[in-house]
């Protein structure tokens, strides 16, 4: 029985202050009409956008991202350039100033056609003029009614876009000879979730959008081909590769312009590219997706892009069966000649560089389809969610489909992260994207430590528990903004093991982790082994014990505080589970009953698999 009065006076003196801890989302329904000048570069479109808020607030702004200003001298995207220390070698060109060699940034000396923009005129919501003010790449709308809990509205504005020349991801013209890369391109509005507004500046980093469905057409010189998110609406008017079997499409002579229509449904971005000399091929997925491939005709890799359509079918294939199905139509793998990104139902990559390359770019650039692209957890604040997790996948897919497959294929992260903790330049996986003082620890942060959060959890549950985790992850928050600790319970459900210290130690602070053997003493004929925790952080311990007679076997220590008892990683050696160890005690003592002499290697985490600072104290041998 409850006590009634108590809750009910609770209830009355709280309901002002209330903690909302249920989930909501926005919603967006976008339509565009574009027309884009591919003699000036220059585009002009209107947009309406139907917001639905299903926030428990009453909005009276909101915010757009408008990321093309970021492409103009003065910018905060040049001044982050240029005072950062290590800036991203795109971005600048060397010049000599006396005798001494410096980095530029490549932002700076934009001429006014070269830059990017995108204004934005005639705001109104429901019909009505509502004031909309642009501050560099964000503007900021004062509305002309406020939004009321579980009601929509609808938004429309103008909007005037020029193509930068491509600096990074979005432009015109980049090294490779592609025109346009038309990513962040429109008017987009902030996401507004649990946490408040996310309207960053586009100073560097990536990006969180709000859910919907885009209906975009986009008016362009007929003899473009176009490549991007969404399906395309009028594939036998448009042709190009995208019309049925058996259907010729003749552009009428008069029509110089060519309308595209595409709907993207259950979307948080939409992305295009488009050139006069892409060739566009087609293959058929897992569950009868299109994979669609656009790449310049350049004999020089034509053929690295005709031998990657299969490995990508393949590797959709493994991702589909590893996390859950990819839940859209058709994918796109674009020739946008910089670098690499993930966008809804596409990726632009660079298209040149040797086979290894493309491949790897493809499967990473692939693997975000589902961490961000459909389990889009906020970027600027959580980037290892989604390039750790990627960068997973990445490896994990690519070991799969490999003619010979490796043990671990995950090294390369453990390496990255093994120079971060030992250099002292690291920071909490928590910092914001944008503010690491230089670009090679964000990267290592997100992309290694992020890897590695999963691939030490699976040392943690065991490997097939990680693979549920992913599974369930991606069921119950697809489609959504998962947090940090969404991806725990994930883990914490399929198990019951407790692992909110592992996402605090490893997301939130620098704690590292370094066991040790510390002694291995005989004792008559027995051995005592006293290993030492020396790292901040904890671990349950795999420990394997080679005896000179050539058999083995293995010991497991479990964590107190994580209540879980993994299973046998190695089933064909025998192991034995011991008392557990509380984070509290330094050292912890193991007995063998064999003598010291007949041991010839002892051994801390034989899988690797534990991201241990100092490998060196984690063996012993025997003399
Ligand atoms: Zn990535």
């Amino acid at each position: 029985m409850k006590n009634l009065f108590l809750i009910a006076a609770f209830s009355f003196g709280l309901a002002g202050i209330a903690q909302n801890t249920s989930y909501w989302q926005q919603h967006v329904d976008y339509k565009m009409d574009v027309k884009m000048d591919v003699k000036s570069y220059q585009y002009k479109g209107k947009q309406e956008l139907v917001y639905t808020n299903n926030s428990p607030d009453t909005l009276r702004k909101v915010y757009y991202h408008l990321f093309n200003n970021a492409f103009q001298p003065g910018s905060e995207m040049d001044a982050r350039i240029q005072s950062i220390k290590d800036p991203d070698g795109r971005m600048v060109h060397k010049i000599k100033v006396g005798d001494t060699e410096v980095k530029e940034s490549r932002i700076k000396n934009l001429k006014p056609n070269e830059i990017g923009f995108l204004h934005v005129t005639n705001f109104k919501q429901d019909g009505q003029i509502a004031l909309a003010k642009e501050v560099g790449t964000i503007l900021e709308v004062t509305l002309a009614k406020p939004i009321l809990p579980n009601s929509k509205t609808t938004f429309s504005l103008d909007f005037d876009g020029q193509v930068p020349v491509q600096i990074r991801r979005s432009g015109r013209n980049n090294a490779e000879g592609v025109e346009l890369s038309m990513a962040q391109w429109y008017p987009k509005l902030a996401e507004f979730d649990f946490e408040g507004w996310h309207a960053d500046p586009y100073i560097a980093r990536e990006f969180h959008g709000v859910w919907g469905n885009f209906d975009v057409k986009i008016s362009i010189d007929s003899n473009y081909i176009l490549g991007g998110s969404g399906y395309l609406q009028n594939k036998n008017e448009i042709g190009h590769g995208y019309q049925d079997s058996g259907v010729t499409v003749v552009h009428p002579k008069k029509n110089k312009t060519l309308t595209w229509h595409f709907i993207a449904p259950m979307v948080h971005d939409f992305t295009w590219a488009a050139d006069k000399e892409y060739i566009h091929d087609v293959a058929k997925g897992p569950n009868n997706v299109d994979i669609h491939f656009l790449y310049k005709n350049n004999p020089k890799y034509i053929q690295n892009w005709k031998n990657l359509q299969p490995k990508t079918v393949q590797l959709m294939e493994v991702y589909n069966k590893t996390v859950g199905n990819y839940p859209y139509k058709q994918y796109s793998v674009i020739q946008g000649g910089d670098g690499g990104m993930e966008y809804a139902m596409c990726t632009l990559i660079l298209g040149q560089g040797d086979w290894d390359g493309l491949l790897g770019v493809t499967a990473h650039e692939m693997a975000h389809s589902w961490f961000q692209h459909v389990l889009a957890s906020n970027e600027s604040k959580h980037g290892w969610m989604d390039e750790g997790f990627t960068s997973f996948l990445e490896d994990y897919g690519l070991n799969e489909i490999a003619e010979t497959k490796v043990e671990n294929p995950f090294t390369g992260a453990y390496k990255g992260y093994f120079w971060m903790a030992n250099s002292g330049k690291e920071l909490p996986q928590s910092t914001h994207a944008d503010r690491f003082d230089e670009n090679r620890v964000y990267s290592i942060t997100s992309y290694s430590k992020g890897e590695l959060f999963l691939t030490q959890l699976m040392y943690l549950i065991g490997k097939e528990n990680l693979l549920k985790t992913l599974k369930k992850y991606y069921a119950d928050f697809k489609f959504k903004h998962p947090t940090p600790n969404d991806v725990k319970r994930s883990a914490e459900r399929v198990t019951g093991a407790n692992l909110d210290w592992y996402l605090m130690d490893w997301s939130a602070t620098t704690n590292t982790i370094d066991y040790a053997i510390k002694d291995v003493k005989e004792n008559a004929d027995a051995t005592t082994v006293t290993l030492e925790r020396i790292g901040r952080m904890p671990m349950p311990m795999d420990v394997l014990v080679e005896y000179a007679d050539g058999t083995s076997e293995s010991f497991y220590i479990p964590l107190r505080m994580m209540s879980f008892e993994k299973e046998n990683p190695t089933p064909a050696i025998k192991r034995t589970v011991l008392n557990d160890w509380a984070w509290a005690y330094p050292t912890y003592e193991l007995n063998i009953t064999k003598p010291k002499s007949s041991i010839k290697k002892i051994t801390l985490d034989p899988s690797g698999l534990m991201a241990d600072v100092k490998p060196e104290n984690n063996s012993y041998i025997a003399k």
